[in-house]
């Protein structure tokens, strides 16, 4: 089953697909995360999206588009595709459903999260990641442990976004209500839309997202 997690930045996107990953076996294609890569392995591509991502903005159509479609080659996932963050556009939404035809695949649901906005601020800025893998904690609500060690992997290294600051949120919310939320009419015209309240405590929302997939 090939899913869409949609909501805005902050809404709790990564941390569900990453429990979708865990438990059932999914592969998480985060476009977030492919851009972030090619940005700390230095590609021309990576060094083009940099300024553009720390600013807030969306990269262009052309470049996430390709990125989603090189990782669709190849042998299909069993427990199918989590796009998390993609697509973020109507173009994007169109490219979408043409690459998973071509592969003889379709998406099943597509999960939007919703949030409140002031919740957003507080959540992203207080974000940061384990460095080896990718562990999500907050410094309210889930705090790195006192003895520094990952409780998933036991690393030592965390990480913050550069665009996890309250300029750069404001200017991706804006990109989010201008560009992506209109892909929510366009998925409720498709018939395959759900929502799920992101304000609720973490497994809850699994829960609920577990519920939908069943
Ligand atoms: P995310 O990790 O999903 O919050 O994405 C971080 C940043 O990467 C965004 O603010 C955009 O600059 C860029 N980005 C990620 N996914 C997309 C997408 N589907 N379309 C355009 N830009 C994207």
């Amino acid at each position: 089953m090939n899913i869409i997690l949609l909501g805005p930045p902050g809404a709790g996107k990564g941390t569900q697909a990453r429990r979708l990953v865990d438990e059932r076996n999914m592969v998480q294609l985060s476009t977030g995360d492919m851009l972030r890569e090619a940005r700390t392995s230095g590609t021309e591509m990576g060094l083009k999206v940099a300024q553009v991502m720390d600013n807030g903005h969306l990269v262009t159509d052309e470049i996430v588009i390709g990125l989603i479609r090189e990782r669709l080659t190849g042998a299909q996932p069993e427990g199918g595709y989590i796009f998390d963050g993609f697509p973020r556009t109507l173009a994007q939404a169109d490219a979408l459903g043409e690459l998973m035809a071509d592969v003889g695949q379709s998406i099943a649901r597509v999960i939007e999260m919703s949030v409140d906005d002031d919740v957003l601020v507080a959540r992203v800025t207080g974000r940061s990641t384990c460095g080896d893998c990718g562990e999500v904690y907050h410094d309210v609500t889930r705090p790195i442990p006192a003895d520094g060690a990952c409780v998933k992997c036991g690393g030592r290294t965390f990480k913050r976004r550069a665009d996890d600051n309250e300029a750069s949120l404001r200017t991706r919310l804006m990109a989010y209500y201008k560009q992506t939320s209109p892909l929510i009419g366009y998925f409720h015209a498709k018939g395959n839309l759900s929502t799920v309240d992101g304000l609720a405590e973490i497994d809850t929302v699994a829960a609920c997202i577990a519920e939908l997939l069943a």
